[in-house]
């Protein structure tokens, strides 16, 4: 960590409450950010501050950072540039870069962008409210005596033994039903397109004992579903725990252990690998009835010589006929999955390979990404980059492949009663209600504040393609 000039700590020992201040916290990118920012947002409320939506209103600017494609950095960039306007009239107010960009970057970012007080790397989000208490503190006490040149700023991006045990506490809202769990952070798998291993450092998994007591506290508070998160979620604990007597992964040990917990009513997680996802996975969808069937499961490609050059150690049919076996296990599973499209010396073949294949296996849903080159990535040195072009015009056919298949995905269960557990007010529309089928898809129904939080049917009248339309069976 680099502390410039003189530690606030020596300046003032013990924080001060005078006025505490109102922080604006926006997150770019996966899941995983998602629960860091809830981590960082838990340490700032038990300290006194209050969260904004608004950031006019904010005294204190975070924002949490993703850098798999360069469009989130340029996102995160661009509001940070803007939201320094803000800064004019008041230049108490404390600017802060957190997680991927930030670990990636570290002091370019306050040497580039004048008025960031904060760059917080992704194993020191607990750090965070540490260290805006420290800004805030000196530029709210000295505001009278700061000369205007003189710079305080915080760029902390060590590794940290252990961080993966520090985001662990929620901020449940109101009658709260899911909650993400982060179960370890990294990424060992060196995917040549990716920036993640550099920006979250190596696999490192948290105890199942933790994890558990985690999801009792959420099922005490009220939550009702758990969706358990890693880069490689399939390879948890795989450096640090056995198999157990009867083979299974130290992952597959650790489903058991939630699936177990009283009162949780279902389990997710997200994302799993191709490599590592082996039988005993393939069976927990079996014998573990809380277990929801749905598996996002990046392909990236359906081409065995892009697949190679991305460095992803499975084959076109060993991919499919991992999709074949879990359908077996539970023939409702839902298949959802990423795709890059424009990798590095990607031909109209390769492509058509990967389109054949999305058809093949007839996925809900998938994310589509247009390759983007990341610095220190294996890729962005290879040759044969691609036109803008071509990457947008294989988006765009792709796109349109998906939605027609998410389209007939949706009609198939129109006139089903599915189950669904109520999330709380549809987002798009806060007079209807918002819920999730087994298979992860939204459904809107009309309903009450008794349906809040709990599992019930739902009799589905129609389909968008996105969304299912209904209404609920007897309660
Ligand atoms: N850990 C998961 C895996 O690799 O199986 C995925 C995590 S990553 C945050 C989410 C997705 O972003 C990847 O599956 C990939 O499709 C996409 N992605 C990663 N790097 C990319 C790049 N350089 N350009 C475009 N998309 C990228």
């Amino acid at each position: 960590m680099s502390v410039a000039r003189k530690s606030v700590r020596a300046i003032f020992p013990a924080p001060l409450r005078q006025s505490m201040p109102k922080v604006f916290l926006k997150t770019y990118g996966c899941q995983m950010n998602e629960r860091d920012s809830e981590q960082v947002a838990r340490d700032l409320v038990s300290r006194g501050y209050e969260m904004t939506g608004d950031e006019k209103d904010a005294d204190v600017v975070l924002l949490n950072t993703c850098s798999v494609r360069d469009l989130a950095e340029q996102k995160a960039l661009g509001k940070m540039g803007m939201l320094g306007r803000l800064r004019a009239n008041r230049p108490e107010m404390v600017f802060g870069f957190l997680g991927c960009m930030a670990q990636s970057r570290g002091s370019e970012l306050t040497r580039d962008i004048g008025h960031v007080d904060l760059v917080v790397g992704t194993q020191k989000f607990h750090r965070v409210a540490d260290y805006v208490d420290q800004i805030w503190q000196r530029k709210v006490l000295l505001r009278d005596r700061l000369m205007d040149d003189e710079r305080f700023s915080i760029v902390d991006v060590d590794e940290e033994a252990g961080s993966q045990e520090t985001i662990r506490e929620h901020v449940l809202e109101e009658r709260q039903a899911t909650a993400f769990v982060s179960i370890m952070q990294g990424c060992n798998m060196h995917c040549t397109f990716c920036i993640v291993p550099s920006t979250r450092g190596s696999e490192r998994s948290r105890r199942i004992e933790e994890i558990v007591r985690e999801v009792e506290g959420l099922v005490t508070m009220g939550v009702r579903e758990v969706t358990l998160l890693g880069q490689i979620v399939n390879l948890f604990g795989r450096h640090e725990f056995p198999k157990s007597a009867e083979g299974l992964s130290p992952f597959v040990q650790l489903l058991e252990a939630v699936h177990a917990v009283p009162g949780l009513r279902r389990l997710r997680f997200t994302s799993p690998h191709p490599i590592g996802f082996r039988d005993d996975l393939v069976d927990a969808f079996r014998r573990l009835p809380k277990l929801m069937p749905h598996v996002h499961l990046p392909m990236q490609s359906g081409s065995d010589r892009i697949l190679k050059a991305m460095h992803r150690a499975y084959t076109v049919d060993k991919y499919f006929a991992l999709t074949e076996k879990l359908r077996a296990a539970r023939s409702d599973i839902a298949l959802t999955t990423d795709i890059i499209v424009g990798f590095p010396g990607e031909t109209d073949d390769d492509y058509a390979a990967t389109r054949e294949l999305v058809r093949r296996v007839g996925f809900d849903n998938a994310f589509i990404f247009k390759y983007s080159q990341r610095r220190d990535t294996p890729a962005a040195e290879m040759g044969d980059q691609l036109p803008e072009r071509v990457k947008e015009e294989r988006n765009q056919d792709l796109l349109a492949v998906v939605n027609e298949l998410a389209k007939a995905k949706g009609e198939a269960l129109v006139g089903q009663r599915v189950e669904i557990l109520c999330e709380g007010l549809s987002k798009t529309n806060p007079d209807r209600l918002s819920g999730r089928s087994p298979g992860n898809k939204i459904v809107i129904f009309e309903g009450g504040e008794r349906h809040i939080g709990e599992v019930f049917d739902v009799q589905i009248e129609r389909s968008t393609g996105f969304s299912l339309y209904g209404n609920p069976a007897i309660f």
